[in-house]
């Protein structure tokens, strides 16, 4: 046998699970087909600018970030707790701490909002923040949309913030999302103010590559997973080996291929990088644009940053980094530059002329599409010896993604039953 476990994608999910099957003592071969670890959690480096592959931020709040990562070397480096909304000629600033509900409510009733559409939001929020997490997914779930009606969360809070915010976050500007998902989500926003590493959110999966004991082996797509009696056949397209187990730890667009697993639908989008000379505002707040008659954005971009105003290590001395992100839900097509660029004048009020862009990154599977009912916690023991796990079998993100791998090491540790090097309770970083 050439290993006790194959481990297939060095994403999030990936690393967490070699790393806790090496915590248990067992042998490990991770195979990733691209040139680098992480997935879609990686960082391009362009001329000093650092561009994560789609803007995203770290939420320090998640449990399994907190269980997982050993979050102070990263150095992070906290956005603003709140978002700007620009509505036509108006540019409101609605700054919240997130730490207490109350200080929050009336940061949002900062003139934009009325009481009776806070008192809406704190209807379809507030049990959420007073239960545990666990309770909010067992209630009764139905898509973002309905629920928000049902909670009669109307008027420009409604249309302006949650909707464009959710929608930006979601990767979905039709509300069909799992409303218990978004909940969850809005939870974790409360609960710790999201930041981006010094190095790029790249640093989170290579702290976690780092602590491995076997090399990730790149550059190495994995064909075939074929099940025999005792064990399990890879063909890593440059050899075969034999393993114990396999885990099958890809994004939702190539599972189906590998283990016949239906493939999970996905939403997409983009994110444009420019650099400009200098900050066309100095707030480090995610932006909104509410100027379209009915709400929403007047234009192709659901939020945009000066993530350089966050983060000063993603840009160099003397210069900006704005990232502007947009969907692919939408149905005339994909957004080029001048309609970016046009939207982004008209949300910054100011020229782009001397803005360039370092890069587009294009990510048509996202994110899964997290439709209701939300059912995280799939099952992850596809056959008697493999495994899948992933973002699409928990929640689609950085948590899930982590709980997911360490779920999946924790069922086949279960079945192996090695003796364990350190209880499974115990966190994996010092904190
Ligand atoms: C633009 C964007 C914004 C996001 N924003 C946030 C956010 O703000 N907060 C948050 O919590 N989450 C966010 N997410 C979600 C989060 O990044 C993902 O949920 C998480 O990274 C998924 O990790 P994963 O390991 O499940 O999958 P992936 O990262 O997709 O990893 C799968 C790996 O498998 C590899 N692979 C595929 N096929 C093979 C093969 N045949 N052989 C070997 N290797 C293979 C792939 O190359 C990849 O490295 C965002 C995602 C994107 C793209």
């Amino acid at each position: 046998m050439d290993a006790d476990v194959v481990v297939v994608g060095a994403g999030l999910a990936g690393l967490q699970c070699a790393r806790r099957l090496q915590r248990n003592g067992l042998t490990v071969q991770i195979f990733e087909s691209s040139d680098g670890v992480g997935g879609r959690v990686r960082t391009d480096r362009i001329d000093g600018f650092l561009c994560d592959r789609g803007f995203q931020l770290l939420n320090p709040a998640y449990p399994a970030v907190r269980s997982f990562i050993d979050v102070p070397s990263l150095d992070l480096q906290a956005f603003g707790a709140g978002v700007m909304v620009r509505k036509g000629q108006r540019l409101t600033t609605l700054r919240a701490s997130l730490n207490q509900l109350g200080t929050e409510v009336s940061a949002l009733s900062s003139g934009m909002l009325r009481p009776k559409e806070i008192r809406g939001l704190l209807r379809w929020l507030g049990p959420t923040l007073l239960r545990p997490s666990s309770a909010s997914r067992a209630t009764r779930d139905s898509t973002l949309a309905d629920s928000l009606d049902a909670a009669r969360v109307t008027g420009a809070l409604r249309r302006d913030v949650i909707d464009t915010f959710l929608a930006g976050v979601l990767a979905d500007s039709t509300g069909a999302s799992s409303a218990n998902y978004a909940r969850l989500l809005m939870r974790s926003f409360v609960g710790a103010i999201p930041g981006l590493p010094r190095n790029g959110m790249a640093a989170l999966p290579e702290q976690m590559a780092a602590s491995l004991e076997s090399q990730v082996h790149l550059n190495t797509a994995v064909r075939d997973l074929r099940e025999t009696d005792n064990s399990v056949e890879v063909d890593t397209g440059k050899g075969r080996i034999r393993a114990r187990f396999a885990v099958t730890a890809v994004g939702a667009e190539d599972l189906e291929e590998l283990t016949g697993e239906k493939t999970p639908s996905t939403r997409g989008l983009t994110t444009w990088w420019f650099q400009a000379p200098e900050p066309p505002l100095e707030d480090p707040l995610l932006v909104l644009d509410a100027s379209a008659p009915r709400g929403g954005p007047d234009g192709p971009v659901w939020h945009t940053a000066v993530v350089s105003n966050a983060a000063p290590s993603y840009a160099p001395v003397g210069s900006a980094l704005i990232q502007a992100t947009t969907l692919l839900d939408r149905p005339d097509g994909l957004a080029d530059e001048r309609e970016v660029r046009q939207h982004l004048e008209r949300i910054y009020a100011t020229s782009t002329r001397q803005w360039q862009v370092l890069i587009n990154h294009q990510l048509p599977h996202a994110l899964p599409a997290s439709a209701p009912p939300l059912i995280d916690r799939s099952v992850q023991r596809i056959s008697e010896r493999m495994f899948v796990c992933g973002d699409h079998r928990d929640t689609g993100s950085i948590q899930g993604a982590l709980v997911s791998g360490d779920r999946a090491a924790q069922g086949v540790a279960g079945i192996l039953a090695p003796a364990p090097r350190r209880s499974n309770n115990e966190p994996i970083v010092k904190r």
